[in-house]
Protein backbone atom coordinates (compact mmCIF):
# COMPACT_ATOMS: atom_id res chain seq x y z
CA UNK A 1 0.00 0.00 0.00
CA UNK A 2 1.17 3.51 -0.92
CA UNK A 3 2.49 6.05 2.05
CA UNK A 4 0.03 8.15 1.53
CA UNK A 5 -2.97 5.69 2.15
CA UNK A 6 -4.51 4.66 5.18
CA UNK A 7 -6.82 2.43 6.56
CA UNK A 8 -9.75 4.22 8.52
CA UNK A 9 -12.64 2.94 10.28
CA UNK A 10 -16.56 3.86 9.41
CA UNK A 11 -17.94 5.24 12.50
CA UNK A 12 -21.34 6.05 11.34
CA UNK A 13 -23.77 5.82 8.63
CA UNK A 14 -27.23 7.72 7.98
CA UNK A 15 -29.19 6.90 5.42
CA UNK A 16 -30.91 9.53 3.91
CA UNK A 17 -32.82 7.26 0.65
CA UNK A 18 -32.27 4.15 -0.81
CA UNK A 19 -30.04 6.16 -3.26
CA UNK A 20 -28.19 8.43 -0.67
CA UNK A 21 -26.35 8.03 2.35
CA UNK A 22 -23.64 9.53 4.35
CA UNK A 23 -21.16 8.12 6.78
CA UNK A 24 -18.37 8.91 9.04
CA UNK A 25 -14.97 7.56 9.43
CA UNK A 26 -11.93 8.17 11.59
CA UNK A 27 -9.61 11.34 10.85
CA UNK A 28 -5.67 10.47 10.71
CA UNK A 29 -4.06 12.35 13.35
CA UNK A 30 -1.72 13.93 10.41
CA UNK A 31 -4.64 14.36 7.41
CA UNK A 32 -5.32 18.10 7.07
CA UNK A 33 -7.51 19.68 4.56
CA UNK A 34 -8.86 22.93 3.38
CA UNK A 35 -12.93 23.11 3.02
CA UNK A 36 -13.87 22.60 0.08
CA UNK A 37 -11.12 20.03 -0.51
CA UNK A 38 -11.85 16.12 -1.72
CA UNK A 39 -9.91 13.22 -0.96
CA UNK A 40 -9.73 9.47 -2.58
CA UNK A 41 -11.87 7.04 -0.66
CA UNK A 42 -11.06 3.41 -1.65
CA UNK A 43 -12.70 0.03 -0.76
CA UNK A 44 -11.63 -3.27 -1.34
CA UNK A 45 -15.09 -5.29 -1.61
CA UNK A 46 -13.90 -8.44 -0.22
CA UNK A 47 -13.29 -5.80 3.52
CA UNK A 48 -16.73 -4.78 3.92
CA UNK A 49 -18.01 -7.27 6.73
CA UNK A 50 -21.59 -7.20 5.43
CA UNK A 51 -20.93 -7.07 1.87
CA UNK A 52 -22.36 -10.38 2.11
CA UNK A 53 -25.57 -8.64 2.01
CA UNK A 54 -25.13 -7.64 -1.06
CA UNK A 55 -27.12 -9.23 -3.89
CA UNK A 56 -25.65 -12.81 -5.59
CA UNK A 57 -25.28 -11.14 -8.90
CA UNK A 58 -23.15 -7.94 -7.51
CA UNK A 59 -21.26 -10.27 -5.08
CA UNK A 60 -20.21 -12.84 -7.94
CA UNK A 61 -19.07 -10.19 -10.24
CA UNK A 62 -17.13 -7.67 -7.51
CA UNK A 63 -13.49 -7.41 -7.77
CA UNK A 64 -11.43 -8.42 -5.14
CA UNK A 65 -9.11 -5.50 -6.03
CA UNK A 66 -9.08 -1.78 -4.08
CA UNK A 67 -11.49 1.14 -6.26
CA UNK A 68 -10.89 4.75 -5.43
CA UNK A 69 -13.25 7.61 -6.41
CA UNK A 70 -13.14 11.44 -5.36
CA UNK A 71 -15.43 12.39 -2.53
CA UNK A 72 -15.62 16.08 -0.99
CA UNK A 73 -15.37 16.13 2.79
CA UNK A 74 -18.51 17.43 4.42
CA UNK A 75 -17.11 17.64 7.61
CA UNK A 76 -15.20 21.22 8.98
CA UNK A 77 -11.30 20.88 8.80
CA UNK A 78 -11.50 21.48 12.99
CA UNK A 79 -14.14 18.07 13.14
CA UNK A 80 -12.66 14.82 14.92
CA UNK A 81 -13.84 12.61 11.98
CA UNK A 82 -14.40 13.20 8.69
CA UNK A 83 -17.61 12.72 6.85
CA UNK A 84 -18.60 12.16 3.33
CA UNK A 85 -22.44 12.13 1.20
CA UNK A 86 -22.80 9.77 -1.30
CA UNK A 87 -24.76 8.91 -4.25
CA UNK A 88 -25.76 4.86 -4.98
CA UNK A 89 -25.25 4.62 -8.49
CA UNK A 90 -26.87 0.70 -9.26
CA UNK A 91 -23.95 -0.11 -11.61
CA UNK A 92 -21.55 2.16 -10.57
CA UNK A 93 -17.94 -0.17 -10.02
CA UNK A 94 -17.68 1.72 -6.51
CA UNK A 95 -20.86 3.22 -4.75
CA UNK A 96 -22.67 -0.20 -5.48
CA UNK A 97 -20.25 -1.47 -2.86
CA UNK A 98 -19.95 1.68 -0.55
CA UNK A 99 -23.15 1.40 0.08
CA UNK A 100 -23.48 -1.54 1.73
CA UNK A 101 -20.87 -0.50 4.69
CA UNK A 102 -21.59 -0.63 8.30
CA UNK A 103 -19.92 0.95 11.17
CA UNK A 104 -16.66 -0.76 11.79
CA UNK A 105 -15.50 -1.27 8.39
CA UNK A 106 -12.71 -0.07 7.16
CA UNK A 107 -12.12 1.96 4.06
CA UNK A 108 -8.91 3.26 2.63
CA UNK A 109 -8.27 6.75 2.65
CA UNK A 110 -5.49 8.32 0.25
CA UNK A 111 -4.57 11.31 2.49
CA UNK A 112 -3.43 13.95 -0.15
CA UNK A 113 -6.15 16.43 -0.13
CA UNK A 114 -7.00 17.73 -3.21
CA UNK A 115 -9.25 20.54 -5.34
CA UNK A 116 -9.49 24.17 -5.54
CA UNK A 117 -13.14 24.83 -4.65
CA UNK A 118 -11.91 26.90 -2.00
CA UNK A 119 -12.56 29.94 -0.77
CA UNK A 120 -9.27 30.95 -0.06
CA UNK A 121 -8.85 30.73 -4.27
CA UNK A 122 -10.13 34.27 -4.10
CA UNK A 123 -8.07 37.26 -4.34
CA UNK A 124 -10.32 39.91 -6.13
CA UNK A 125 -13.45 40.80 -5.71
CA UNK A 126 -12.97 40.79 -1.83
CA UNK A 127 -15.28 38.92 -0.30
CA UNK A 128 -18.77 39.90 0.53
CA UNK A 129 -21.52 38.11 -0.88
CA UNK A 130 -20.52 34.31 -1.71
CA UNK A 131 -23.26 31.98 -3.54
CA UNK A 132 -23.10 28.50 -3.11
CA UNK A 133 -25.36 26.43 -5.87
CA UNK A 134 -25.04 22.32 -5.31
CA UNK A 135 -27.07 19.75 -7.20
CA UNK A 136 -27.23 16.59 -5.21
CA UNK A 137 -24.41 15.22 -3.09
CA UNK A 138 -22.61 18.50 -4.65
CA UNK A 139 -23.62 20.23 -1.75
CA UNK A 140 -20.40 18.15 0.41
CA UNK A 141 -17.83 20.89 0.31
CA UNK A 142 -20.45 23.75 0.77
CA UNK A 143 -21.24 21.90 3.62
CA UNK A 144 -17.55 22.33 4.99
CA UNK A 145 -17.28 25.79 4.59
CA UNK A 146 -20.21 26.54 6.47
CA UNK A 147 -18.69 24.54 9.69
CA UNK A 148 -15.61 26.77 8.91
CA UNK A 149 -16.07 30.00 11.71
CA UNK A 150 -13.84 32.08 8.88
CA UNK A 151 -16.26 31.72 6.59
CA UNK A 152 -18.50 33.50 8.39
CA UNK A 153 -16.42 36.15 9.45
CA UNK A 154 -15.30 36.87 6.07
CA UNK A 155 -18.59 37.29 4.14
CA UNK A 156 -21.60 39.63 4.50
CA UNK A 157 -24.11 37.66 2.57
CA UNK A 158 -23.99 33.99 2.13
CA UNK A 159 -26.32 32.00 -0.26
CA UNK A 160 -26.96 28.49 -0.11
CA UNK A 161 -28.85 27.31 -3.31
CA UNK A 162 -29.30 23.55 -3.07
CA UNK A 163 -31.26 21.58 -5.67
CA UNK A 164 -32.40 17.97 -6.12
CA UNK A 165 -35.35 15.92 -7.71
CA UNK A 166 -37.59 15.36 -5.04
CA UNK A 167 -38.04 16.48 -0.84
CA UNK A 168 -36.62 12.96 0.65
CA UNK A 169 -33.51 14.15 -1.42
CA UNK A 170 -32.88 17.29 -0.21
CA UNK A 171 -31.03 16.00 2.61
CA UNK A 172 -29.13 18.18 5.90
CA UNK A 173 -31.93 20.48 5.80
CA UNK A 174 -32.24 20.46 9.41
CA UNK A 175 -28.63 20.88 9.75
CA UNK A 176 -28.36 23.62 6.76
CA UNK A 177 -31.14 25.25 8.90
CA UNK A 178 -28.93 25.09 12.43
CA UNK A 179 -25.91 26.57 10.36
CA UNK A 180 -26.04 30.23 11.45
CA UNK A 181 -26.59 29.19 14.99
CA UNK A 182 -24.66 26.76 15.10
CA UNK A 183 -21.79 28.40 13.05
CA UNK A 184 -22.61 32.15 12.62
CA UNK A 185 -23.39 33.14 16.22
CA UNK A 186 -19.22 32.29 17.08
CA UNK A 187 -18.54 35.05 15.73
CA UNK A 188 -18.74 39.10 15.78
CA UNK A 189 -20.66 40.43 12.98
CA UNK A 190 -21.16 36.84 10.87
CA UNK A 191 -22.57 36.75 7.57
CA UNK A 192 -26.26 36.35 6.96
CA UNK A 193 -27.04 32.89 6.09
CA UNK A 194 -30.19 32.24 3.08
CA UNK A 195 -30.82 29.26 2.50
CA UNK A 196 -32.74 28.26 -1.07
CA UNK A 197 -34.29 24.58 -1.52
CA UNK A 198 -34.86 23.64 -4.76
CA UNK A 199 -36.89 20.74 -5.60
CA UNK A 200 -36.90 19.85 -9.36
CA UNK A 201 -39.91 16.99 -9.55
CA UNK A 202 -42.24 17.66 -7.20
CA UNK A 203 -44.41 20.55 -5.75
CA UNK A 204 -42.81 21.41 -2.30
CA UNK A 205 -43.98 24.54 -0.05
CA UNK A 206 -41.11 26.79 0.00
CA UNK A 207 -38.97 25.73 -2.63
CA UNK A 208 -38.60 26.88 -5.85
CA UNK A 209 -39.15 24.35 -8.76
CA UNK A 210 -37.02 25.41 -11.59
CA UNK A 211 -33.50 24.65 -12.83
CA UNK A 212 -30.49 27.16 -11.47
CA UNK A 213 -29.98 28.90 -14.89
CA UNK A 214 -33.56 29.64 -15.44
CA UNK A 215 -34.17 30.80 -12.05
CA UNK A 216 -31.07 32.90 -12.65
CA UNK A 217 -31.85 34.11 -16.12
CA UNK A 218 -35.65 35.25 -14.42
CA UNK A 219 -34.31 36.94 -11.49
CA UNK A 220 -36.19 34.62 -9.53
CA UNK A 221 -33.16 33.34 -6.97
CA UNK A 222 -31.27 36.89 -6.74
CA UNK A 223 -34.96 37.90 -5.61
CA UNK A 224 -35.30 35.07 -3.31
CA UNK A 225 -31.55 35.78 -2.08
CA UNK A 226 -32.22 39.41 -1.38
CA UNK A 227 -29.03 40.19 -3.34
CA UNK A 228 -27.95 40.92 -6.94
CA UNK A 229 -25.56 39.39 -8.67
CA UNK A 230 -22.22 41.74 -8.56
CA UNK A 231 -19.14 41.60 -10.65
CA UNK A 232 -17.52 43.66 -7.70
CA UNK A 233 -18.45 41.68 -4.94
CA UNK A 234 -19.97 38.17 -5.93
CA UNK A 235 -17.56 34.74 -5.35
CA UNK A 236 -20.45 32.19 -7.05
CA UNK A 237 -19.17 28.93 -6.57
CA UNK A 238 -21.22 25.71 -8.83
CA UNK A 239 -20.94 22.00 -7.70
CA UNK A 240 -22.40 19.10 -8.81
CA UNK A 241 -24.15 17.62 -12.04
CA UNK A 242 -22.36 18.66 -14.95
CA UNK A 243 -24.98 19.81 -16.68
CA UNK A 244 -25.89 21.91 -14.25
CA UNK A 245 -22.38 23.34 -13.68
CA UNK A 246 -22.03 24.48 -17.77
CA UNK A 247 -25.14 25.68 -18.14
CA UNK A 248 -25.43 28.13 -14.86
CA UNK A 249 -21.81 29.10 -15.38
CA UNK A 250 -22.65 30.00 -19.16
CA UNK A 251 -25.97 31.76 -17.52
CA UNK A 252 -23.70 33.86 -14.81
CA UNK A 253 -21.38 34.94 -17.69
CA UNK A 254 -24.18 36.14 -20.23
CA UNK A 255 -25.06 38.45 -16.10
CA UNK A 256 -22.07 39.62 -16.25
CA UNK A 257 -19.93 37.68 -13.98
CA UNK A 258 -16.54 36.48 -15.25
CA UNK A 259 -14.76 32.58 -14.17
CA UNK A 260 -12.13 33.07 -11.32
CA UNK A 261 -8.72 32.37 -12.41
CA UNK A 262 -5.54 32.98 -10.98
CA UNK A 263 -7.20 34.17 -7.90
CA UNK A 264 -9.19 36.95 -10.01
CA UNK A 265 -13.19 36.69 -10.99
CA UNK A 266 -16.27 35.57 -9.11
CA UNK A 267 -17.08 31.89 -10.67
CA UNK A 268 -15.74 28.76 -9.48
CA UNK A 269 -16.66 25.18 -10.05
CA UNK A 270 -16.11 21.25 -9.57
CA UNK A 271 -17.98 18.73 -11.80
CA UNK A 272 -18.45 15.65 -10.38
CA UNK A 273 -18.34 13.39 -13.19
C1 LIG B 1 -13.92 16.22 -7.36
C2 LIG B 1 -15.00 15.18 -7.18
C3 LIG B 1 -15.65 15.10 -5.96
C4 LIG B 1 -16.67 14.16 -5.79
N1 LIG B 1 -17.32 14.10 -4.60
C5 LIG B 1 -18.38 13.25 -4.44
C6 LIG B 1 -19.13 13.23 -3.23
O1 LIG B 1 -18.87 13.97 -2.28
N2 LIG B 1 -20.18 12.37 -3.15
C7 LIG B 1 -20.48 11.53 -4.18
O2 LIG B 1 -21.45 10.77 -4.06
N3 LIG B 1 -19.79 11.53 -5.33
C8 LIG B 1 -18.73 12.36 -5.48
N4 LIG B 1 -18.03 12.35 -6.64
C9 LIG B 1 -18.33 11.32 -7.63
C10 LIG B 1 -17.59 10.02 -7.22
O3 LIG B 1 -16.20 10.19 -7.44
C11 LIG B 1 -18.08 8.80 -7.99
O4 LIG B 1 -18.31 9.09 -9.33
C12 LIG B 1 -19.36 8.23 -7.38
O5 LIG B 1 -19.04 7.76 -6.09
C13 LIG B 1 -19.93 7.07 -8.19
O6 LIG B 1 -18.92 6.09 -8.30
P1 LIG B 1 -19.27 4.71 -9.06
O7 LIG B 1 -18.00 3.95 -9.32
O8 LIG B 1 -20.32 3.99 -8.30
O9 LIG B 1 -19.87 5.20 -10.44
P2 LIG B 1 -19.05 5.93 -11.60
O10 LIG B 1 -18.68 4.91 -12.62
O11 LIG B 1 -17.96 6.76 -11.00
O12 LIG B 1 -20.16 6.90 -12.17
C14 LIG B 1 -21.21 6.40 -13.01
C15 LIG B 1 -22.17 7.49 -13.34
O13 LIG B 1 -22.92 7.82 -12.17
C16 LIG B 1 -23.28 9.18 -12.19
N5 LIG B 1 -22.74 9.80 -10.95
C17 LIG B 1 -21.47 9.71 -10.44
N6 LIG B 1 -21.36 10.39 -9.28
C18 LIG B 1 -22.58 10.93 -9.04
C19 LIG B 1 -23.09 11.73 -7.99
N7 LIG B 1 -22.32 12.11 -6.95
N8 LIG B 1 -24.38 12.11 -8.04
C20 LIG B 1 -25.18 11.73 -9.09
N9 LIG B 1 -24.75 10.97 -10.12
C21 LIG B 1 -23.46 10.56 -10.10
C22 LIG B 1 -22.70 9.78 -13.46
O14 LIG B 1 -23.67 9.74 -14.47
C23 LIG B 1 -21.57 8.84 -13.77
O15 LIG B 1 -21.24 8.84 -15.14
C24 LIG B 1 -17.00 13.28 -6.84
C25 LIG B 1 -16.31 13.35 -8.05
C26 LIG B 1 -15.32 14.30 -8.23
C27 LIG B 1 -14.61 14.37 -9.55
Amino acid sequence: MSDNIQTVEVLSKTTWTPNLFSFTVSRPDSFKFTAGQFVRLGVNPSQLKHYKHADSQTKETAPDEDIFRAYSIVSSPFDEVLEFFSIVIADGAFTSQLQYLQVSDELLLNTTPFGFLTLARYQKPDPKDLWLLATGTGLAPFLSMLQDLQTWQDYEHIVLAYSARSLDELAYVEQIERLQEDFGALVDNPATLTFIPIVTREEVEGALSDRLPKLLTDGTLQKRAGIALDIDSTHIMLCGNPDMVEDTKETLKSLGLVMNRRGEGNIAVENYW
